[in-house]
């Protein structure tokens, strides 16, 4: 890979990094013998596939395929480049790397470093603005009077943009930014007429935005008097992906990991409200409904999700409308629903953090809540409970857990009185059209099971691509029996393209792979088999000399198998004169003669 970094820094740095140390910070990890697994930040899913090799230094989804190093770790979930990803980690473990000043390599900076920069003097300027003079003093004065207290605006560096077409614009020009890169960072708007561009943001109070990293990606900005809109945010710009970004996640992630608890609200006011009243496991959506991608990213912090709504309307709607974000994604969602006419920040104001609490704590989770307030909805009677049971199956449908399943339908059949089994009916019925309806299959049988119709042909097959597989896992997980492999010619044999590719591969990079197989691996030109290849790596198989042999002498009596069978088949051709069938035989065993190892 082409970098700025020397190659041999790379590899201290990658040595000195512990995969499962970065990994955790982004997903909750458990042992599982050798390795960790986790549920994979890159696919929905409800059982953890997501595996992390602490040996091999390596990680790999059997859920999605995603796979690599730590490296490629942090350059996937988070977005960065390969010189980027090499310097957080370098970061993260004290290692000095050369600060790159000469004119060619400054000019070389990513678009994302410069994007930053221009975020970082906004955020100076907005700070600076609130800070001085007799109009950063009404809008502090504002502030107050709105309950945010001086500390909570040092801690969120909350800043001011003053009124007027061009403060900011002045500001960052006279520092050497281009309007252009402005307009990027979404700081300015071009006019509509006559050229030059404008503030986005005048005459607001500035919540700046950061990343995982601590770095200012975006800002929201709120309205000091009636004008419209009250809340502006940032666009979407190559930094800031509002349906992945929670406001505050940086701050709160360490309290998520302890309580195994986090606390999602609407607004960034009502999260300060929340937070100077103590309550600091809350995160904040930025101009949006919460989104699957939020969730994904939430998961990585803790379990158990509480929803906090408004009880108005909307609010009541919104919440209804929230199970449809967590799909098949195995967590904990719950719903709190505020009393009417309150939003969390009124709440705090009048009932103290404590009640607050309470409520959370107390939350029903999804489906109650769904239950309660259809029920509510459409009063009571026999007609009204059918309506309730049909709005709830399509939820219950979406549940794949069958524990979690059958206790909710039980939920839903005492509390409307009704009988379990036509609540699964209707859930079965439900099943098969939706799966109709994406395309899905029905599950056939397990793998390894065999049913009365089944070609034999195919069968041996699959029978011999497992074991080639599993040579190429064999040679990946213990590299010691490479040597055996190629003394005999075991890979010039294999059937199946890829795996002979793989293999032919791994026979090339033997002595790279006995060192550091992880970055043997990572050469792999293919994505597709580096993938295969990061699955095996990380696998459960434990190898030893004796089952080496034992494997390539399965092998290779299937491929004696093989010749005697076409030679059978040959011989029978041959004695009942069907000439067509003995040619393609012959030219089949005459292809089988010719196979060599595919050059790399
Ligand atoms: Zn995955």
């Amino acid at each position: 890979m082409s970098s700025l970094i020397p190659e041999e820094k790379i590899s201290e740095i990658k040595h000195a990094a512990d995969i499962v140390d970065i990994i955790s910070e982004a997903v909750l990890l458990k042992r599982a013998g050798q390795n960790f697994i986790g549920l994979c930040p890159f696919h929905s899913e409800k059982t953890p596939s997501f595996t992390v090799s602490p040996d091999k230094q390596m990680f790999h989804c059997f859920g999605c395929g995603e796979g690599g190093n730590v490296f490629s770790f942090l350059m996937k979930h988070q977005g960065l480049s390969f010189p980027e990803a090499v310097r957080a980690v370098a970061g993260r473990y004290g290692i000095d790397l050369p600060v790159y000043t000469d004119r060619r390599q400054r000019k070389a900076a990513s678009e994302r470093q410069r994007l930053l920069n221009v975020n970082r003097q906004a955020f100076q300027f907005y700070r600076r603005s609130l800070a001085d003079g007799h109009r950063g003093e009404a809008v502090r004065a504002y502030l107050e009077k709105r309950g945010i207290l001086a500390p909570a605006v040092e801690k969120f560096g909350i800043g001011y943009a003053p009124p007027g077409w061009d403060n900011l614009l002045r500001y960052l020009t006279a520092r050497g930014v281009s309007p252009n890169l402005a307009q990027t960072a979404g700081l300015v708007v071009p006019r509509r007429q006559g050229g030059g561009y404008y503030d986005r943001f005048r005459n607001r109070v500035m919540i700046p935005i950061f990343n995982l990293a601590g770095e200012v990606i975006a800002f929201g900005g709120r309205v000091l008097d009636d004008a419209e809109p009250k809340y502006l945010n940032s666009p979407e710009t190559p930094l800031f992906n509002k349906r992945r970004t929670l406001f505050n996640l940086q701050r709160a992630r360490t309290r998520c990991r302890q309580s195994g608890e986090v606390i999602i609200v609407e607004g960034y006011f009502d999260l300060i409200a929340l937070d100077q009243a103590g309550v600091e496991n809350v995160v904040a959506t930025l101009g949006t409904a919460l989104t699957p991608d939020h969730v994904r990213v939430l998961k990585g912090h803790a379990q158990r999700m509480v929803l906090v709504y408004d009880g108005d309307a909307a609010g009541r709607k919104a919440a209804e409308r929230s199970h449809e974000i967590f799909g098949r994604q195995n967590v904990d969602a719950r719903v709190a629903l505020l009393p009417e006419g309150h939003d969390p920040d009124s709440f705090v104001a009048r009932h103290g953090a404590e009640a607050f609490r309470k409520l959370v704590a107390e939350a029903p989770g999804m489906f109650s809540f769904l239950l309660e307030a259809a029920a509510a909805r459409h009063g009571d009677g026999i007609a009204a409970r059918l309506r309730v049971v049909a709005e709830l199956v399509p939820v219950l449908a979406q549940i794949d857990d069958r524990v979690a399943r059958s206790l909710y339908v039980r939920e839903l059949a005492d509390r409307l009185e009704v009988p379990e089994r036509d609540i699964l009916d209707r859930i079965r019925g439900a099943v098969r059209s939706g799966a109709a309806r994406a395309g899905f299959a029905e599950p056939g049988p397990p793998a390894g099971s065999t049913t009365a119709d089944e070609d034999p042909a195919q069968d041996a097959s699959e029978g011999r691509f497992r074991i080639e597989r599993q040579i190429v896992a064999m040679m990946v997980q213990h590299p010691a029996a490479i040597a055996e492999v190629e003394r005999r010619q075991a890979v010039d044999r294999f059937e199946h393209d890829d795996l002979k590719r793989a293999a032919a591969f791994l026979l090339q990079n033997a002595a790279l792979l006995q060192d550091d197989p992880g970055a043997a691996v990572e050469r792999m030109p293919d994505d597709r088999l580096r993938r295969m290849l990061t699955s095996m790596i990380v696998g459960p198989e434990t190898w030893d000399d004796r089952a080496c042999r034992i494997l390539l002498e399965q092998f290779e009596a299937a491929c004696q198998r093989r010749r005697d069978d076409l030679q059978k088949r040959i011989e029978a051709a041959e004695s009942s004169g069907d000439q067509e069938l003995l040619l393609k035989l012959l030219k089949e065993r005459q292809s089988r003669a010719e196979m060599k190892s595919v050059p790399f």
